[in-house]
């Protein structure tokens, strides 16, 4: 380990404490999708005390710190919305009264993921303090909604913000790993038309239940015939929820329609994922059953609405990629271990940067995905001071330094 890469260790470890104290004060304030105002003005009040060169927030609310001016540009990323608690008899405390407990962080967003955005900071004020940029304008995303619509917050600054990185670093929870891609979704909707009538004489109509539950069936029946991937694994798909119009309890409904969760796979598009419903349809004896992409139009806390396609594409950087192997490199260095290199099971912001826009995207947090959107949500605090001290050498990496 050169001295270099030892000083930040070092200086990461010695700013743990004041880490964690800044992730515990965004977890005190619920920050759930579309609500995530005040969360952010913390974190904006942050990036300001540490010395950020430029702190702003963009039209859909996201904050957007920089970091030097040179001609190459990078991004690290942490979305900073939640998913709310969900039933609180499962938590063995208050989601949003943070605590540490036996080297571990607790509470709403610990590991999902303002520890993320926490160690970026953390990172931003080492590279300052330590001189180790001057080649990059350095990007420190915390961006909204997520949760509910993917990717929409880095659409919105790519074409919006006209802020084109050559790579972005997304401090979801890897476990410290280093990720390199994960399947893609797609929320659709089946939808089919039926006749009511009295529900005493059904002949008289036709049933749009039975018809969609034929149609339901056939989807079950085409999960196991989706493609696998070596590295991402297998695509899938299943009914997530139903749901019907009718005149009443006693009479044959006119409507039915299934939502559907589709994940997809390396070589799984729009194109193939529409197609393959529409097979299932037709097997099930309704060729014309109506297949549309579901679209998320939902305003942000500016009052903005910026709609896009439910299509989260699939993504991954190849693994002899130069800025996998500079991350291998940076941790090594840093961590004095060589890292796992693996990929999310869930999704996350790199669907449009990566998957619609095609920048290369790596992936490398602090805290677990197993912790994510469950109770008790917690994050190892040495994880902060790993990930920052990652992210700073990186960066001291990709200028050339040591
Ligand atoms: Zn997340």
């Amino acid at each position: 380990m050169s001295d270099l890469y030892q000083q930040i260790s070092k200086r990461a470890k010695e700013l743990e404490q004041e880490t964690a104290r800044f992730l515990m004060d965004m977890i005190r304030v619920p920050s759930f999708s579309g609500k995530e105002k005040e969360v952010i003005q913390v974190i904006k009040k942050e990036m300001e005390a540490v010395g950020f060169d430029e702190v702003r927030i963009d039209g859909l609310g996201s904050v957007i710190g920089r970091i030097g001016s040179g001609p190459r540009v990078i991004a690290f990323d942490a979305h900073i919305d939640t998913v709310y608690p969900g039933d609180q008899s499962l938590w063995s405390f208050d989601p949003f009264s943070p605590k540490i407990e036996d080297g571990k962080l607790y509470g709403r967003g610990a590991s999902d993921q303002e520890a993320g955005m926490a160690s970026m900071v953390t990172a931003g004020k080492l590279i300052k303090e330590m001189g180790l940029n001057k080649d990059f304008t350095i990007y420190f995303t915390g961006t909204v909604m997520e949760e509910d619509c993917d990717g929409l917050c880095w659409k919105y600054i790519i074409n919006e913000e006209k802020i084109r990185p050559e790579l972005v670093v997304i401090t979801e929870p890897t476990s410290l790993n280093i990720y390199r891609g994960h399947r893609g979704r797609m929320e659709m909707q089946v939808k089919v038309g039926g006749l009511s009538c009295h529900g005493s004489a059904p002949e008289r109509g036709d049933n749009a239940i039975y018809k969609i539950s034929r149609i339901a069936l056939e989807i079950e029946k085409l999960h196991p015939r989706l493609m696998t991937d070596p590295f991402l694994g297998k695509g899938s798909v299943c009914v997530s929820q139903v749901f019907f119009t009718g005149p009443s309890q006693c009479a044959v409904p006119d409507g039915a329609w299934i939502n559907l969760d589709r994940r997809l796979t390396w070589g799984e598009t729009k194109e193939s994922a529409v197609a393959e419903v529409k097979d299932a349809c037709a097997r099930a004896g309704y060729p014309d059953a109506e297949v549309i992409v579901l679209n998320y139009a939902e305003p942000a806390y500016t009052g903005l609405v910026y709609p896009m396609e439910k299509y989260y594409p699939t993504w991954v950087t190849p693994e002899d990629s130069p800025y996998v192997k500079t991350a291998m490199d940076a941790y090594e260095a840093t961590l004095g271990r060589k890292p796992l290199v693996d990929k999310w099971t869930f999704s996350t912001n790199a669907v449009s940067i990566a998957g619609m826009e095609k920048i290369p995207c790596i992936g490398m947090g602090p805290g677990h995905e197993n912790q994510a959107h469950a109770p008790n949500e917690h994050c190892p605090v040495d994880h902060l001071s790993a990930a920052s001290g990652f992210y700073a050498a990186f960066v001291a990496r990709l200028n050339g330094k040591a």
